[in-house]
């Protein structure tokens, strides 16, 4: 062997081996690979983690929830919804309370809306695959597709990934705007945010990068939002008795100044209305066009501010 190949032999040697070094390294995170069963049963029941791991592995890669801080990001809001993987029919209610449809699937997509949205999007797929449609709408029976595999599972990547464009956000470490996004305010903020803490510290580690866990209200893309400021407001304000976040004057005034700023020409219906109604009956405002009184975002948040800064 003469010099010039010594030297290109060593070479290659010594790259090959930092490739592999590199590969193996990377294989350890969600980023490159599946969930395992034991990593899902340190956050559920073991019967749970053994009946839902393979349907959940798909759905991730079936709609892109396909790195660590998706999967992070997807499973804290999941375990909120579904009660850790126990319930995929909303608890409680009937399809009466939400006029016909009420939560199913492991994030609860509820009303006729959503469910018919759903039943599009499976639908366009199975066209493309020459498959059977699917009907979720209509009978009871059709609804209750939603509440078992594979559907319980791909309905909530849906609403995840394709309805709500959750991914986009989860890449942004945008806790506060999912939260929002999935539970249309703030109820199980602080549960949410155990959960994704627990799972960040104990279950998911990523190598790609750091997954931070303490969120700022004025970092979100809520804050660009008059409904989620004024959501913001409320669950923060003890006032309203809202349960989910603690209750913090601080939080609650950022919130609704935020509110009166973005100045939102009406009300915005994420959140109870009856009961803000029975709350603030002095602020109604008829339309006269329309019979009906409403209550607006930007009076509520008037109110509760002069209210909290005078016992400051
Ligand atoms: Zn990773």
């Amino acid at each position: 062997m003469n010099e010039r190949m010594y030297n290109s032999f060593v070479y290659d040697i010594s790259q090959k081996e930092e490739i592999e070094e590199k590969g193996n390294e990377k294989e350890e995170c969600l980023c490159y690979r599946e969930l395992r069963e034991g990593e899902l049963s340190q956050l559920i029941d073991k019967s749970y983690s053994r009946k839902y791991i393979s349907a959940l592995n798909q759905t991730f890669k079936d709609f892109g929830i396909n790195t660590c801080i998706r999967i992070s990001h997807f499973l804290a809001q999941v375990m909120v919804e579904s009660s850790s993987f126990r319930y995929t029919a909303e608890n409680g209610a009937t399809d009466a309370d939400y006029k016909g449809y009420k939560g199913r699937g492991l994030i609860q997509i509820t009303l006729e809306t959503n469910y018919r949205a759903y039943e599009l999007y499976e639908n366009e797929i199975n066209k493309k695959k020459n498959k059977d449609v699917v009907c979720f709408t209509g009978m009871l029976a059709n609804k209750q597709k939603l509440e078992r595999i594979p559907y319980s599972v791909r309905s909530a990547g849906w609403f995840f990934a394709i309805h709500s464009s959750l991914c986009l956000y989860a890449d942004k470490n945008d806790f506060i705007y999912i939260t929002q996004k999935i539970n249309g305010g703030l109820n199980g903020y602080n549960e949410r945010l155990n959960f994704l803490k627990k799972i960040v510290a104990k279950v998911i580690h990523c190598q790609e990068r750091e997954i931070p866990t303490n969120f700022n209200f004025k970092e979100s893309k809520a804050y660009d939002n008059s409904a989620m400021s004024f959501a913001w407001g409320v669950w923060h304000d003890d006032f309203l008795g809202k349960k989910g976040c603690n209750y913090n004057r601080e939080e609650a005034i950022l919130g609704y100044e935020r509110c009166i700023e973005l100045n939102p020409p009406d009300t915005s219906p994420n959140i109870n209305r009856f009961e803000l109604k029975k709350k603030f009956p002095h602020l109604l405002v008829e339309v006269k066009s329309k019979k009906i009184y409403i209550l607006r975002n930007k009076d509520v948040a008037k109110e509760r501010l002069k209210q909290l800064k005078r016992s400051q």
